[in-house]
């Protein structure tokens, strides 16, 4: 309570109010103060002490007036003093409880403010997992034959010597085994022998056997052979194998599709040259190189300063793989090569070891998004 509203702790008698003219400017100055108190009224607890003071039963100013104002009035001052009474509490009642309202509106404000998401600031950023490297060259290597009418097949990594070897033309004591140590399963005794498949070719027989020419397929999957591991062997690689087989495809039809292939993956810059080789299921066989796609042929680390790279082999399929699928060797021709993953994407992006695709080191996944 101020010092000017503490007179209503005085009756009138002692204010020196003898008149019904006196009591309107008495009132007039309380409702001033009443609504500069109220005016600063902002925040929860300034309008408990607020209202407290006002119109708290005992103390406020309003029982003040009643108990020292109007009961102690003479008769010819009570009516004057009761209706200015009851007009300052209706105002008094009805600006209280605005105040109320409006310091829980503005409290409300306030707290939807600080909660606010605002929309614009950054988001955090997920790391999000990109395809593996050997994923992403297959895939690139799979867009180039199926734009040429290829079709991706898949098949198991558990072979029989049969499919992995002899219908390859490929018969026991063949020293082509030699250069695949070949992982065996180890089965009861008495069980037919398992291997895990030493290259993707295998899967040449099992769609020659099941399906009548044209066949045009590649075959991505993973290899196994018991090299010891260094920067270029690793126990487990990735190949895929492709297969064109029909009535009336010849070398030209062969060496075509090969240059056209590596230069959609390394450019058209890049030229390529055909190397006389042997494997048991290709005849004539022979080695693709390409020129440097790093030096241009001039000579560089990665040719081994020979301008040219050896990229996979490859040959047209020797009718004698036809016999074991029951193919007319006479009416059909075809090739067949087998390229490595690792190589290629090691020669694109000049990757040094092979064992880096294994390790799963996300300091050289991230390399390559
Ligand atoms: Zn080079």
């Amino acid at each position: 309570m101020t010092t000017k509203t503490s007179n209503v702790l005085q009756t009138l008698a002692e204010l020196g109010v003898s008149g019904d003219a006196q009591v309107p400017p008495l009132f007039a100055e309380l409702r001033a103060e009443f609504d500069r108190d109220a005016a600063a009224v902002n925040d929860e607890a300034l309008w408990k002490e607020f209202r407290d003071a006002w119109l708290g039963r005992k103390s406020g100013v309003l029982a003040h007036i009643t108990d020292n104002w109007l009961k102690p009035a003479p008769p010819e001052l009570k009516r004057a003093v009761g209706q200015a009474l009851n007009e300052l509490r209706a105002h008094v009642e009805a600006v209280v409880e605005a105040r109320r309202a409006a310091v829980e509106a503005s409290a409300e404000r306030e707290a939807t403010a600080r909660e606010r998401v605002d929309l614009s600031l950054p988001g955090v950023r997920r790391p999000i997992g990109t395809h593996h490297l050997i994923q992403q060259t297959f895939q690139e290597i799979a867009r180039i034959f199926l734009s040429l009418g290829y079709t991706v097949v898949e098949g198991p990594e558990i072979e029989t010597p049969y499919y992995n070897f002899e219908a390859l033309n490929i018969p026991e004591h063949h020293p082509a085994r030699d250069t695949m140590d070949t992982f065996y399963l180890d089965l009861p005794a008495g069980a037919p022998p398992r291997l895990l498949r030493t290259h993707t070719s295998p899967m040449q027989i099992h769609v020659m056997e099941s399906q009548q020419p044209p066949v045009r397929i590649i075959v991505p999957g993973r290899v196994y052979r018991r090299d010891n591991p260094d920067s270029t062997h690793a126990f487990a690689f990735h190949q895929i194998e492709g297969l064109a087989v029909d009535t009336d495809i010849t070398f030209c039809d062969f060496k075509g599709t090969v240059e056209y292939f590596v230069s959609q993956f390394f450019g058209p810059q890049v030229k390529t040259r055909l190397r006389s080789s042997y494997f048991p299921f290709t005849e004539p066989s022979t080695e693709v190189d390409a020129s440097c796609h790093v030096c241009g042929g001039s000579g560089c680390r990665v040719c081994k300063f020979s301008g040219w790279i050896e990229l996979f082999g490859a040959g047209m399929v020797d009718p004698a793989v036809y016999g074991f699928v029951n193919y007319d060797a006479k009416q059909l021709s075809g090739f067949a090569f087998g390229m490595g993953v690792e190589r290629f994407a090691m020669r694109k992006y000049g990757i040094s070891d092979i064992q880096l695709f294994f390790q799963n080191d996300v300091r050289f996944l991230r390399q390559f998004p």
